[in-house]
């Protein structure tokens, strides 16, 4: 008798750990590490997860006392190097066991057990996203003679409803549990053929012109050294990361594709994960281009089948490589060579929802468990990994940095000239564009070449300011700044989603709601103003191509307008911080960043931090081929260092900065930093358990050098969707085990009804 170790998958804070279940004869098979079972657990039905199979009960539980698995509800989804990451996961996040296995389930895959009336029974609603089954089981010649042993009662049945001819898989699963296994184990002895005529969805990347990458022929130091790096990492075989710290352009890309081939030819597999997919279409084209169909691809634009079905290679073991955003790190792939991060730096990394977790440390964590290399790449390294770097060690593995500061060939890093706003506004200058920027877009359309205009927005002009007194106009549900959108005369709330006609709000909205004044105005700009603006400025034969929020809303329209630009001989590209990120487009020779000092204004540590990454992107599309390139800068705050970092090429004027008032304000990296929500309806509940939380978390830390504990206060949106949110801020030194101090913390308060608690260890989202 074999026993499975469950883990339950009822989301509360106080069921903790994996509970014992026999599992009964005939079901060995599909009750592996990884798969969805259904047990009982006190007196009700569960969905459950096998995350460890012992050949021996515990000890101290009495074998005739352990209840059996009722059935299997899916096959194996994850190992138990992954299992063991789940519960890495559970206790680095502070989150419920069951939510840290749900990133490795099947897409679309979700069991539940609901009772249908209070005090009814409990029942199992299934949601199981299936291949389309084109798969085709039918019964060979030889097997038409096969005898099954008596007590094979699965096979006998099989066989029998293949007697009539070939069934899809999907039907024999339905019909019979353990389908799946039952088939394969009866083509290992030929008895049955499983015919493939399935067609995988989902696999469509791009048919841009520069996602065709040829092989260089030869490569850069740079790039010599960063391979040499990874191949040295990948045979340490303990999860050591190699960072590369390359100018945009400097060919990481190519870096990534040539470890990834040498991988593959020892017989390994390869994850790499890309901020979002939509965004970075050239690049993952670049992957389709050079390994063919040895490529999955996930990312959330893909339906669930399509994704579904792209997982489903991974776990069949029918490619080498998986490319896709953040989520696809719990891809089922065996044999795990290398896991590569482009990018790293993006936030995109941290996922905002349970469980809480950043890709690049549950990354660092599976290549220890696997004992793979971990790869990140990035212009703009984040503080943490520079930090991590030039400690050499950290959580036990080595990490080391190679600079790649050069770009191939005759391609030049482009001019940076800031312009001071605050000065065109003095000379009387009204427009979006300074004089700078005006002449040098015309001199491009004038040479037929093309541009990319920065906006940090969206929306028309973006919000509402009193000229008078400054007041921004705030939702009464969320505490957010209402945006306003010209075209329909709206104020928009971008948290909750309500609208109001600008005379509606808040009755009439032509006085300010602070002082009275009448000189309510639009501030700030938008792409549409910025399009705009430049229809009036340029000659007609200059196409205009908007990419932002509203441009892309549907499937495929990202990848549309990129082709549009791509296409067109003479054209400028307007759009918001999705057009920053990995364009790799030779013929523009003008950026132009039409406000760079949004980000810098935000109520968050990592602002200038932002700021920097995304001036640096942007600045890094312009001249990547033959023709040099000019990037324009303009801002009201020219002498920020991120800004001045950026105009002189020198990353240590911000990181001199930056990394000053870190420490003096002890913030990540030089901390760890939770941020713990308490959120629900009314507010002296709130109120009393974000209270209670903090008295927790000060018995505990108190005293303890290094730690610390801010608020209780109200978030910054102090109120979202008609929910009250108030939080408590933790830090503590790196390496102190902060989640599993939260989560004991989060345990003891008291549940009252209505009241949400998310603990959010490393936090990066601190409205
Ligand atoms: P990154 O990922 O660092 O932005 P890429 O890998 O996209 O850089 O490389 C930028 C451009 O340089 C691409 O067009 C790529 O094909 C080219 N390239 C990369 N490596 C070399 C090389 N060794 N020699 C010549 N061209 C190269
Ligand atoms: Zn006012
Ligand atoms: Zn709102």
């Amino acid at each position: 008798m074999r026993y499975a170790q469950v883990v339950l998958d009822i989301p509360t804070r106080q069921l903790e750990g994996a509970f014992c279940y026999a599992i009964p004869d005939g079901m060995e098979d599909d009750a592996q590490v990884g798969a969805t079972v259904l047990v009982t657990f006190s007196h009700r039905t569960a969905v459950g997860y096998v995350v460890e199979v012992l050949d021996q009960p515990p000890a101290g539980l009495n074998p005739s006392r352990i209840a059996s698995l009722e059935s299997v509800l899916a096959g194996s989804a994850f190992d138990e190097a992954r299992a063991r990451l789940a519960v890495w996961m559970a206790s680095e996040y502070a989150c419920p066991l069951s939510e840290a296995i749900r990133p490795f389930l099947a897409p679309g895959q979700g069991f539940r057990v609901r009772r249908v009336h209070d005090g009814g029974p409990w029942e199992l609603e299934s949601v199981k996203s299936g291949p389309v089954d084109e798969r085709w089981v039918r019964l060979t010649e030889e097997g038409r003679s096969f005898e099954p042993r008596r007590t094979a009662a699965r096979q006998r049945a099989l066989i029998a409803s293949l007697a009539e001819g070939p069934v899809r898989m999907a039907e024999l699963s339905v019909l019979m549990s353990g389908a799946a296994s039952v088939v394969s184990s009866l083509e290992k002895r030929g008895v049955v053929a499983v015919e493939e005529r399935r067609r995988v969805r989902g696999g469509t990347v791009t048919t841009l012109s520069s996602a065709n990458a040829p092989r260089p022929e030869k490569l850069t130091a740079g790039q010599k050294c960063a391979l040499a790096a990874i191949a040295k990492a990948r045979k340490a075989a303990r999860g050591d990361v190699v960072l590369i710290d390359g100018v945009t352009g400097s060919g990481k890309t190519e870096v990534y594709l040539d470890a990834i081939e040498a991988a593959i030819a020892d017989g390994k597999r390869a994850l790499v994960l890309v901020p979002e997919i939509s965004l970075t279409a050239q690049t993952v084209g670049r992957f389709r281009s050079r390994f063919g169909d040895d490529v999955a691809i996930l990312h959330s634009r893909l339906s669930v089948g399509e994704r579904f079905d792209q997982w489903d290679l991974a776990r069949q073991g029918l490619v080498h490589v998986v490319v896709g955003a953040r989520s696809a790190l719990f891809a089922p792939l065996s044999d795990l060579g290398l896991i590569i991060i482009d990018e790293e730096h993006e936030h995109t990394y941290k996922q905002e929802s349970a469980p809480r977790y950043h890709a690049r440390d549950v990354a660092a964590q599976l290549a220890a468990e696997t004992g793979c290399a971990l790869v990140l790449g990035s212009a703009t390294p984040s503080l943490e990994s520079i930090n991590r770097c030039e400690a050499g060690v950290w959580r036990n593995a080595s990490w080391t940095c190679v600079q790649m500061p050069e770009r191939p060939g005759v391609s030049q890093l482009p001019r940076v000239s800031v312009v001071d706003m605050t000065q065109q506004f003095q000379q009387g200058n009204r427009s979006v564009f300074s004089k700078p920027l005006t002449e040098a877009l015309q001199a491009v359309a004038q040479r037929r070449e093309k541009a990319v205009l920065l906006l940090n927005r969206r929306g028309f002009a973006t919000f509402l300011m009193c000229r008078d007194c400054g007041c921004v106009p705030e939702c009464p549900h969320c505490s957010t700044s209402l945006t306003y959108h010209e075209r329909t005369r709206e104020l928009m709330c971008h948290t909750c989603g309500r609208s109001w006609p600008q005379r509606a709000f808040p009755d009439p909205m032509t006085r300010c709601p602070n002082c009275g004044s009448r000189y309510m105005a639009a501030f700030g700009v938008g792409t549409q103003r910025v399009e705009d603006e430049l229809r009036m400025l340029l000659p007609e034969d200059v196409d205009i191509v908007r990419m932002d929020a509203d441009t892309t809303r549907t499937k495929g329209a990202h990848q549309r307008l990129l082709e549009e630009f791509d296409a067109s001989e003479c054209a400028v590209l307007v759009g918001t911080q999705m057009i920053a990120k990995g364009l790799d487009f030779p013929e523009v020779t003008l950026v132009g960043v039409v406000n760079a000092d949004t980000t810098l204004k935000m109520p968050d540590f990592r602002a200038a931090e932002r700021t920097y990454d995304l001036l640096e992107q942007v600045a890094g599309r312009a001249g990547r081929g033959v023709r040099a390139g000019e990037v324009i800068v303009q801002t009201y705050w020219a002498g920020h260092p991120a800004i001045q970092a950026v105009a002189r090429h020198d990353r240590d004027l911000f990181l001199a900065a930056e990394e000053v008032d870190r420490r003096d304000g002890g913030y990540p990296p030089f901390s760890r930093l939770a941020n713990v929500v308490i959120w629900g309806k009314r507010a002296s509940e709130v109120r009393a358990s974000a209270d209670e939380l903090a008295a927790y978390v000060h018995q505990q830390v108190d005293g303890r050098a290094g730690w610390e504990v801010l608020g209780p206060a109200d978030c910054a949106k102090a109120k979202a969707k008609d929910n009250y949110r108030r939080h408590v801020l933790v830090k503590a030194p790196i390496d102190a085990s902060l989640g599993e101090l939260l989560g004991s913390c989060a345990r003891q308060v008291k549940s009252r009804p209505g009241v949400n608690l998310a603990v959010d260890v490393d936090a990066y989202d601190l409205l």
